[in-house]
C-alpha cells in the first residue's frame, strides 16, 4: 500500500510540476530551456549547416522532436518518476535492514557549490560513460540502445532518441555513486542544463570540434563518428562512447576519428529492417 502511495503522489506531484513549469516560465525552468536551446542549435544548423545538402527539417525530425519531449517529459511523467521513488524507498528499507542509516561516504557539502557541481559533473559523465560502453557491449542493453544508432540522418534532436529503458539503466548505475558522495537530485539543473547543450551539439549538423578544447569537449565531428555504421577492425564495439566529456576516450583509447565523418553512413548492420516508427521501436528489444 505504502508503494500504491507513493507511485500515487509521484504521479500527481510530476503531473503538477510539469503543469507549473509551462504556465510560470522562468530561470530554473526545464521545459523553457530544453525547448530554447532546442531552437538555437538547430537555428546554428539552418545558418552554418555541416551537410549543407541536409534539409533543415531532416528526416525524422518529428518523431526526434517527439522523443525529445517523450523522454525528457512524458516518461518522467508516466513511469519513471513514480518508479524511481519506489525504488528509493527500498533502497533505503535495505539499507535500513542491513543496519546502514546513512550512505553519505564522503562529505561533499562542505565545499563551494561551484567545485560541488564540477565534481558531480565530473563524476556522473565519467559514470555515464562507462554506462554507455555497457550498452554496446551486452547484447540485450545493446538491443535496448540501438534505437539510438538507428538515426540514419544527424541533426540535434537525435540527442534525446532513445529507449525509456536507457533511462533506468542511467540512473540506476548512477543513483548509488552519488548518493555515496552526498549528492540529491535537485542538486542537477545547472549540470543537466549543460549537458543537454552539449548532447544536442554532439548531434548537430555543425562542422565543429572546438579547436584544442575536443580533448576535453565530445563534439560534432567526433560524435557522428559513434554513429558510423562500419566501425574499425580495432574496435568492433564501437568508438568515441563520451557523453559530454571526450576526455575519457582519449584516456582509455577508444577515441578514434579516421577521416572527416560529414557524409559516412549512419546506423548498425542490418538497420534496413529496423521499425520506424515509435510503437515499433518500443515494443522492438522485447521481440529478442
Ligand atoms: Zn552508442
Ligand atoms: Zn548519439
Amino acid at each position: 500500500m505504502q508503494y500504491l502511495k507513493t507511485i500515487g503522489d509521484a504521479y500527481t506531484g510530476y503531473w503538477n510540476y510539469l503543469v507549473y513549469e509551462i504556465t510560470h516560465p522562468q530561470v530554473h525552468n526545464y521545459f523553457y530551456w530544453l525547448l530554447g536551446l532546442s531552437v538555437l542549435v538547430w537555428g546554428l544548423e539552418v545558418v552554418i549547416p555541416w551537410r549543407k545538402y541536409q534539409k533543415p527539417i531532416r528526416r525524422d525530425f518529428w518523431l526526434d522532436g517527439f522523443y525529445m519531449f517523450f523522454n525528457f517529459f512524458l516518461f518522467s511523467l508516466i513511469g519513471y518518476n513514480a518508479l524511481s521513488n519506489v525504488g528509493v524507498e527500498l533502497f533505503n528499507q535495505l539499507l535500513g535492514q542491513l543496519g546502514i542509516e546513512n550512505l553519505v561516504a564522503l562529505e561533499v557539502q562542505a565545499l563551494p557549490s561551484w567545485v560541488q557541481l564540477f565534481v558531480m559533473f565530473l563524476i556522473a559523465d565519467f559514470i555515464q560513460w562507462n554506462t554507455h560502453r555497457l550498452l554496446h557491449r551486452v547484447p540485450w542493453l545493446w538491443e535496448f540502445h540501438k534505437l539510438h544508432h538507428s538515426v540514419k540522418e544527424m541533426g540535434f534532436a537525435a540527442h534525446l532518441r532513445f529507449h525509456w529503458m536507457e533511462t533506468i539503466v542511467y540512473k540506476t548505475i548512477q543513483y548509488i555513486p552519488l548518493a555515496m558522495i552526498g549528492f540529491g537530485i535537485q542538486d542537477f539543473f545547472i549540470v543537466h542544463i549543460i549537458t543537454v547543450l552539449i548532447g544536442h551539439l554532439n548531434h548537430a549538423n555543425l562542422n565543429w570540434s572546438y579547436g584544442p578544447l575536443k580533448y576535453i569537449l565530445n563534439n560534432p565531428k567526433m560524435h557522428i563518428w559513434h554513429h558510423a555504421k562500419e566501425m574499425p577492425e580495432t574496435h568492433p564495439y564501437g568508438i568515441n562512447f563520451g557523453i559530454s566529456l571526450s576526455i575519457w576516450d582519449y584516456l582509455f583509447g577508444t577515441a578514434v576519428i579516421p577521416k572527416d565523418g560529414k557524409d559516412i553512413e549512419l546506423g548498425f548492420e542490418e538497420d534496413e529492417t529496423y521499425p520506424e516508427d515509435f510503437m515499433g521501436q518500443m515494443a522492438e528489444p522485447f521481440k529478442k
